[in-house]
């Protein structure tokens, strides 16, 4: 998967080359390319941002800068392939989800726009998805001051999907929200730490039991932490264990 992000701040973006990013990075799964938006402006002052039409505190990016840096970096799309997707990071967005990361890690290419100030003017936006998939995408119900970390977060979540990523690909198949559930309490060594014990039924050996015991404490916390999971399940999707709990 080749990943762009365009970018103020590209310092901002060096985490992408740490741990188990930067082993995909070196192992040729993933290139990513992170350039400097300041590239496409041509004035002295490299200004980025302008004030709002309609008044407001605040700025916003401009269109000129934005349009000239994305058409640079998607660049001409042979024919017969697809353009990549554009995901523009915005408290406005659609909620970032595992299911989007699913999507999104089908993909052989993603180009990130990471807003500042007030955002990217919307033009910016609507004219690229003339041209290319474009997603508007939160990453939360907070108001960050750029892209940048929202950018972190998804590639993060989309990267550890792709195949030879992830050491061992069924840790994937078993997080939380695989099977639409959270997933429930973990533990290690020793077997009893500050004089609490681990459940026996961990350490029965007991496949069957394990599986169930997990299945259950999971199906308990989701309920606690998150009702409007277990509401979104079909109902297909409960077995008669699950019911009796
Ligand atoms: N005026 C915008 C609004 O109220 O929707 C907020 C702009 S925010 C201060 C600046 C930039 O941070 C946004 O353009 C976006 O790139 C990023 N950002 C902030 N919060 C975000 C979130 N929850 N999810 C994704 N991106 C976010």
């Amino acid at each position: 998967m080749r990943i762009d992000v365009v970018t103020i701040f590209p310092g901002y973006l060096a985490p992408l080359r740490e741990a188990l990013l930067g082993r995909a990075i070196d192992a040729g799964l993933i290139s990513v390319a992170v350039h400097d938006l300041r590239t496409w402006t041509h004035d002295v002052h490299q200004a980025v941002d302008d004030a709002p039409y309609g008044g407001g505190p605040g700025m916003v990016m401009r269109p000129q800068v934005w349009g000239e840096a994305l058409d640079a970096v998607v660049g001409d799309v042979p024919s017969g392939e697809a353009p990549p997707r554009l995901i523009v990071p915005t408290p406005a967005g659609r909620p970032f989800t595992q299911a989007m990361a699913h999507e999104y890690a089908a993909e052989s290419r993603l180009v990130f726009a990471c807003g500042r100030y007030e955002g990217i003017d919307q033009r910016v936006i609507d004219d690229a998805a003339t041209w290319m998939p474009v997603d508007e995408v939160s990453i939360g119900d907070y108001v960050l001051v750029g892209g940048e970390v929202a950018v972190l977060a998804i590639v993060e979540a989309v990267a550890r999907l792709l195949p030879g990523v992830l050491g061992n690909p069924a840790s994937a198949e078993q997080d939380s929200f695989s099977d639409g559930l959270l997933e429930g309490p973990a533990y290690t060594r020793p077997e009893t730490w500050r004089g609490r014990a681990v459940p026996d039924v961990l350490r029965s050996g007991n496949h069957g039991a394990i599986a169930r015991w997990r299945r259950d404490r999971a199906l308990e916390r989701t309920a606690a932490r998150r009702p409007d999971l277990l509401a979104a399940l079909p109902p297909t999707a409960l077995d008669r264990a699950d019911r009796a709990l």
